[in-house]
């Protein structure tokens, strides 16, 4: 009986003339279109043979549209823009920093054109990419040489094989840290050569376990901030400045890294103390290293600067040019330093500065002026509140400051087994949303910290897509 006979699926050369996959091979490429077209019969094909399917399901129009979402979604970048709401400033996961309008504007020219890189525009001759910033960070700095290299942990890294190498690095236990991403202190001293001569104990270290540790052996004292972590209550740190003496007077350099490296001393914004890059040279640091995208608010870069002597040895490293910075961060990089030679007007110009120091009344104002849509949007079950909340600066800067800010918190109005799934398919809706938003589960509540919130209408635009699964 014809009847019980499956419906064939049409063949590829009939889909490629069809009038739904013209402008598909117009928009994608006849290339894509054809491999998508087999990848999904193939898939269909059992399916098909085993009646499991109607005829309308594998028509033309419906397969060109399946072929289509299909190809949307592959040309989609997965390098997507998102709402960072979490109350981290500078989420390492988030991409930190984001750069100033002079930043974009630098970067937009190295790309689009060739530029003097390492060509010394004065004489003509082979220059050094290094030269287009120094300037800028010995006077920002106080340093007498700098050198700039594709992240923090590539600066400590490198300045530690380059004066540390079959030599050994004296460090506190308190120091021995790791930041995220599986970056440890006594495994990158490992990997650059330096053996571990670890002092004092995690709490306490004084100046007498340091000297009693130094001998022949020793190439060097390394200092580092604690960044994600703190230490309190009972506790004994040698100042920097009576460590570098103690270094020097044993003819041993002072490397100190400072994680975040703020350049100015950021309680005039009334953010907490961060020691400043320029302090801990005065201090007697001989090499410092710090990031570019933490509290300097400028792209993932790692910077090092110090005494000329050992930033020449350093330059001098193979490695450096295995860790050598690329022009679109250099550019980056010099205007946002830039910005720092008018502290009066950095707060306005550079974002991350700007976001931290955002009041948390203004920030208040806006919770409460989103209030209502947010509330609209989700069902009866959510009650939605503006409320006060407390944020981070994020990347190991503070990490038990926290910042005042306000959130739309979210709390589903369900029993308490049923509280859990709620939330996660709240954050699952906004992460779904053409731009994600992301924030945090906390106290049973989704909270979306509005720090960072500066494009409310894209915000709010997206807003009427949101579908939360029950
Ligand atoms: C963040 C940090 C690093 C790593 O810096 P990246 O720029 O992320 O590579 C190294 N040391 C300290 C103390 C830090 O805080």
């Amino acid at each position: 009986m014809s009847a019980s006979v499956a419906p064939r699926l049409p063949s590829i050369d009939g889909l490629l003339r069809h009038p739904a996959c013209v402008p598909l091979a117009e928009r994608y490429g006849r290339e894509s279109l054809l491999a998508s077209l087999r990848q999904l019969l193939d898939e269909l094909r059992s399916s098909v043979l085993n009646g499991q399917l109607s005829a309308v399901e594998i028509s033309p129009d419906v397969l060109a549209g399946r072929v289509g979402e299909r190809l949307a979604q592959q040309q989609r970048s997965h390098v997507r823009r998102v709402f960072n709401l979490t109350g981290t400033v500078l989420h390492t996961n988030l991409g930190r920093a984001l750069l100033p309008d002079e930043a974009i504007e630098a970067v937009q020219m190295a790309a689009r054109y060739p530029l003097n890189l390492e060509f010394d525009l004065a004489s003509g001759k082979r220059g050094d990419r290094d030269d287009l910033i120094e300037g800028l960070i010995r006077e920002l700095t106080g340093a007498e040489a700098v050198t700039v290299v594709n992240n923090n942990a590539a600066a400590v890294l490198l300045t530690l094989n380059s004066l540390g190498a079959r030599k050994e690095g004296i460090i506190s236990r308190g120091e021995l840290i790791e930041i995220g991403g599986a970056f440890r202190i006594p495994d990158i001293m490992a990997r650059a050569g330096v053996r571990l001569h670890e002092v004092g104990t995690t709490n306490r270290t004084h100046a007498k376990d340091y000297e009693a540790a130094i001998s022949p052996r020793s190439g060097l004292i390394m200092r580092v901030h604690a960044s994600n972590y703190s230490i309190e209550g009972f506790t004994a740190r040698v100042p920097t400045a009576e460590l570098a003496e103690l270094a020097h007077r044993h003819g041993l350099p002072l490397l100190e890294d400072l994680g975040s490296g703020s350049l100015l001393d950021l309680t005039r914004w009334g953010l907490p103390a961060e020691p400043t890059v320029r302090q801990a040279l005065l201090d007697g640091a001989d090499i410092v290293t710090f990031s570019g995208d933490k509290l300097l608010g400028g792209p993932q870069a790692g910077l090092i600067v110090g005494r000329k002597e050992l930033i020449a040895k350093i330059k001098k490293n193979p490695l450096k040019r295995a860790l050598r910075v690329d022009k679109l961060t250099l550019a980056a990089l010099e205007a946002v330093l830039g910005l720092y030679r008018d502290p009066d007007r950095l707060a306005e110009r550079l974002p991350s500065l700007r976001l931290l120091t955002r009041s948390q009344a203004d920030i208040f104002a806006q919770a409460s002026r989103l209030q209502p849509a947010m509330a609209e949007f989700l069902s009866e079950s959510w009650q939605v509140s503006a409320v006060q909340a407390l944020g981070m600066i994020g990347s190991g800067s503070q990490p038990v400051a926290r910042l005042p800010s306000a959130a739309l918190c979210c709390r589903p109005q369900v029993s308490k087994r049923l509280r859990g799934r709620c939330l996660l398919n709240l954050e699952a809706a906004l992460r779904g949303l053409p731009i994600p938003v992301l924030g945090r589960i906390d106290d049973d509540a989704l909270w979306l910290d509005l720090r960072q919130l500066d494009d409310e209408t894209a915000w709010l635009a997206q807003l009427p897509q949101l579908q939360v699964e029950s």
